[in-house]
């Protein structure tokens, strides 16, 4: 005959769970600095976009250009410098912040200043509806049929079938399959 246990909820354990039932969970993304201005088309900014691989727009056909830059940070001193630049020094500035990565570069109508987004990106995670209940069980020593050692019952061992079926209770020492008879407690017996 097996080795039966019962292992039973630790009463003292059990919380209500405030997001029993939910599906989904947020968590905070990177956040993400988008930064826009105009510059004037002038020669000036024509070379250094060549320079820089930032293509090139004549000045005789666009006279304001717009340009956006994704950036890793932006710290208050950054913010700072970049109101009081313009135009080539604007540009310039901007490319030779650590991180800065182009997004694209397109004609404006108008002249407009720096404008600074921050985006901060959620993301979801679907998962099926949380417990009701956050609870432990309590810790008792279980014994292997086979080889005959001790131990907690936290440490029988789980694996999958070549059909994904479950099998439980492995032993951890000499990995004997369903090495004792182990029921647990269920939480609907316990908290309603
Ligand atoms: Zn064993």
């Amino acid at each position: 005959m097996k080795n039966e246990y019962f292992v039973s909820i630790d009463k003292k354990s059990i919380k209500a769970n405030p997001n029993a039932g939910s599906t989904k969970t947020f968590i905070h993304g990177i956040n993400e600095i988008k930064i826009n201005f105009c510059v004037f088309n002038t020669g000036k900014v024509g070379a250094f976009m060549l320079k820089n691989n930032l293509g090139f727009i004549n000045p005789l056909a666009v006279g304001i250009l717009q340009f956006s830059f994704r950036l890793k940070e932006l710290s208050r001193g950054l913010i700072k410098t970049l109101y009081k630049k313009k135009d080539l020094g604007l540009l310039k500035y901007v490319f030779s912040i650590k991180g800065s990565s182009i997004i694209c570069v397109g004609s404006s109508n108008s002249y407009s200043n720096v404008v600074i987004d921050e985006d901060m990106h959620l993301q979801t995670i679907n998962h099926s509806p949380e417990d009701k209940w956050f609870y432990k069980y309590k810790n008792i020593k279980v014994r292997c049929n086979e080889c005959g050692k001790r131990f907690s019952h936290t440490k029988l061992e789980c694996d999958e079938n070549y059909d994904g079926s479950l099998i439980s209770s492995i032993c951890p020492y000499c990995k004997t399959v369903y090495c004792c008879e182990v029921e647990y407690e269920e939480i609907s017996e316990v908290a309603k």
